[in-house]
């Protein structure tokens, strides 16, 4: 999909560079952006039937146009960022790439070796989606040290179905909201669930978090207790995501931030943990009057502590495996004594003690906002999130602040996410920016890749013509929005 939005860009510039050097404009007739380049397409050589005549695309994304007397083959974006025509010498810069996403027609499978997606009809993808995945799932794989396919239980494929849920039956839920269930099967069959807004959109990290509980599986088939499986799953997707930040900000970027994770994990009353010894928590689980994620919470801290303290919070999953759940009647007691044989017989003795001297670390204050380092990222896509009560399109929302260093943000996905699957009209789209640092520039651009022009110290910006922007050189953004559509 990525060649087909070059390809309208490459078109349109060809024109208007042949123009600009002197070239018989003859056949200036603008190439229009073709209607079906919007269709919904899953195979990427397909788009290519809807390239305006004339025009070719090879390996190389090169391009000719036959109809101008120059027989110079342009290459405009051969070096990524900056774009140089060999006949008018016209430079400009464009993001990398900006892939473009589809609606599926009907269910749509995706293979990306190691994992399978199978998506639901009517489900918007993200361009680029497998690359995107298989980045994901190598990540989730070096920050657990586990690997899915070197594992006990590998036979079946990772299979991960994406759901387009049905809220008709629920006055509670917004029918258009893309969120719900999501869930991983235990067991040997390597199934799991997410919803359609989970789909690397950049609004949530659950497929993250379901991939790691199928990691889990793959090495244990045994799942005594929810404190060690949730506690596993939170805190593997919190490593993931802190290792994409650091070495892949752009795929992190599709997820949510790593700081999340300690607001979702917050305990509102931590002295309550001490109430009852741990083994107590792991049997009967954490009560959610004491943190809104119950024992995910108390699990989050039990695995931080088993990373810091032992340098290493899987040792524990192979191990039960081994021990036979049935044989006791509380099954949790299999899982204690996994640990003890891990980790040795004072592990649970040293985690209150440790809990207290790194508690203030898990402590969440909802009057500062946390600062999300995009500044490594070049190019981000933001799409719209439709939850159950609300459908707002931030960069980055809740309590977090962006740092930027000249940052591209791609709105053309957002609008057709907006138009051709949530049915909005686009007229009065607009863009928020609210800065906190920096110069306050936004450069905007068309649909063609020419820039419209640099605003600034503007706040809101008509977006009805942009394509994409770029947030001009360093700075801290307070909030970064779409607004102007039906429900915002
Ligand atoms: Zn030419
Ligand atoms: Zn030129
Ligand atoms: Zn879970």
């Amino acid at each position: 999909m990525k060649k087909l939005i070059r390809a309208i860009i490459l078109a349109a510039l060809c024109a208007a560079v042949l123009a600009a050097s002197g070239c018989t404009p003859a056949a200036t007739e603008e190439p229009a952006v073709p209607e079906s380049s919007t269709a919904v397409v899953s195979d990427t050589n397909a788009p290519s039937a809807a390239l305006p005549e004339g025009i070719f695309l090879d390996d190389e994304e090169l391009y000719h146009h036959p109809d101008a007397d120059c027989s110079v083959v342009h290459s405009l974006f051969d070096e990524g960022k900056t774009r140089r025509c060999v006949v008018c010498g016209i430079e400009g810069k464009t993001p990398e790439e900006m892939p473009t996403g589809f609606i599926t027609r009907e269910e749509t499978v995706i293979d990306i070796g190691k994992v399978i997606f199978i998506i639901d009809p009517n489900v918007y993808v993200p361009g680029d989606v497998e690359q995107k995945a298989a980045k994901i799932v190598a990540a989730i794989e070096e920050a657990s040290g586990m690997s899915f396919s070197d594992a006990k239980y590998n036979e079946n494929i990772v299979t991960v179905y994406v759901g387009k849920e049905d809220h008709s039956d629920n006055e509670n839920i917004e029918p258009e909201s893309e969120t719900g269930s999501a869930w991983a099967e235990g067991g040997k069959s390597r199934v799991l669930k997410i919803c359609s807004g989970d789909l690397l959109l950049g609004n949530d990290e659950a497929l993250v978090h379901e991939l790691s509980h199928t990691l889990n599986y793959s090495h244990s088939s045994n799942m005594f207790c929810q404190v060690a499986s949730e506690g596993f799953s939170t805190y593997n997707t919190y490593k993931t995501l802190k290792l994409l930040e650091k070495t892949d900000p752009e795929t992190a970027y599709l997820l949510a931030p790593s700081s999340n994770s300690y607001i979702n994990m917050d305990i509102y009353k931590p002295e309550a943990v001490y109430t009852q010894p741990f083994e107590y928590w792991m049997e009967n689980g954490f009560p959610y009057e004491y943190s809104g994620n119950g024992s995910y919470s108390l699990g989050f801290r039990f695995m931080a502590y088993l990373d810091e303290v032992y340098g290493d919070y899987t040792r524990w999953i192979p191990v039960s495996d081994e021990i036979p759940g049935d044989d006791f009647d509380f099954p949790i007691k299999a899982q204690l004594i996994a640990f003890r044989q891990a980790y040795g017989d004072d592990v649970f003795d040293g985690f209150y003690p440790w809990l207290k001297e790194n508690e203030s670390r898990f402590a969440v204050d909802y009057s500062k906002k946390t600062e999300y380092d995009l500044t490594g990222a070049d190019a981000v896509t933001i799409y719209p999130f439709f939850m159950s009560f609300d459908c707002p399109t931030d960069l980055v929302g809740g309590l977090t602040t962006v740092r930027y260093n000249d940052l591209y943000v791609d709105l053309e996905e957002t609008k057709k996410y907006l138009s051709q699957y949530k049915g909005r009209s686009l007229d009065k789209l607009e863009l928020n920016i609210k800065w906190l640092e920096g110069e306050k520039s936004v450069e905007l651009f068309d649909v063609y890749g020419e820039s419209m022009g640099v605003v600034t110290g503007k706040t809101s910006i008509p977006i009805s013509d942009v394509s994409f922007v770029r947030l001009c050189g360093d700075g801290v953004l307070d909030s970064f929005s779409v607004s102007g559509y039906e429900g915002y």
